[in-house]
């Protein structure tokens, strides 16, 4: 039997109750859609940024949280990470980013921050201030990683280097206080199962704190969906078989990476494929079983 650790039962220990994130749209933007690296985004990346279904980017940082608590406290929720879930967390001068990231820690049941990115958009100033905000609450940053391969990196448009990803996590890793989470496909177009593999080793030794793990997904309008229409993108027609690889590159972790997400999800119209995305728990129950 091969150990397990998720983030539910994380968290739950290290604060002693059930924790959720509450999703936030912070306004940002990308590189590889305001001109600087590219316009269309990531080619797998739907254009409202991977936003969660329910965050609504017109209302202010304290009106999304608000909104957010409110829903999960009626699941029995009390306590909370605020989750720059959408675009890239880090995008903006640090004046900026200081306000947002403050304003999102000012709920009494916030008892963390949690900032996704890329890691070519790390810098010295970012890090300095989740520094400061973790010497006071549970901080992570969330990078998208998503492969250790260049080839791959390329094929998806991310318009960022392998050793973006190495650098970004040795900056942050100094930090004893940050958590590290990297964003995984498994899938990408040209990755063979032993890519995805090396790609979990890699990660170990870099020393990441956890995972987030994603299939490749088809959303209508983005660059993919186009290949994917005319044949030459494959994605993991059914859960057994995105299962199986998933299990894998788990096991090809080190013990104390603690697994944030088994697979991804989406709902909405413009889902072209696979149609088990559509359900959000379908991948983790057949990985877990597998434990
Ligand atoms: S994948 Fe991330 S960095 Fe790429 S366009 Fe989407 S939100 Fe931006």
């Amino acid at each position: 039997m091969l150990n397990i650790c998720t983030v539910g039962e994380y968290w739950k220990e290290k604060f002693g109750e059930k924790v959720y994130r509450v999703g936030i749209d912070g306004g940002f933007t990308c590189p590889t859609r305001d001109g600087t690296k590219g316009t269309g985004g990531c080619y797998f990346c739907d254009e409202k940024g991977s936003r969660g279904v329910y965050i609504m980017s017109s209302d202010g940082i304290e009106k999304q949280i608000e909104a957010g608590i409110c829903k999960l406290k009626k699941r029995g929720i009390n306590k909370f990470v605020s989750y720059f879930q959408s675009y890239t967390g880090t995008y903006a001068p640090v004046d900026v980013l200081r306000k947002k990231y403050y304003t999102a820690l000012l709920h009494p049941d916030v008892v963390g921050i949690s900032v996704s990115t890329r890691p070519d958009c790390i810098n010295k100033e970012s890090i300095g201030l989740l520094n400061e905000i973790a010497k006071e609450y549970y901080t992570i940053v969330e990078l998208g990683i998503q492969s250790v391969h260049q080839k791959s990196l390329d094929l998806a448009g991310r318009k960022h280097t392998v050793r973006d990803s190495k650098e970004a996590v040795g900056m942050l890793k100094k930090s004893r206080k940050i958590e590290v989470v990297a964003h995984v496909i498994l899938g990408l177009p040209g990755e063979t199962e032993d890519d995805m593999i090396e790609t979990a080793r890699v990660l170990s030794k870099w020393g990441v704190n956890g995972v987030k793990l994603h299939h490749l997904y088809i959303v209508e309008g983005t660059p993919f969906s186009k290949r994917f229409l005319k044949g030459d993108i494959k994605v993991y027609e059914n859960p057994e078989d995105y299962a199986g690889i998933a299990k894998e590159f788990i096991s090809n972790l080190s013990d104390s990476i603690i697994i944030h997400r088994f697979s991804g999800y989406a709902n909405g119209e413009r889902l072209i494929a696979p149609e088990w995305t559509r359900d959000r728990h379908i991948a983790r129950d057949l990985i877990l079983e597998m434990f």
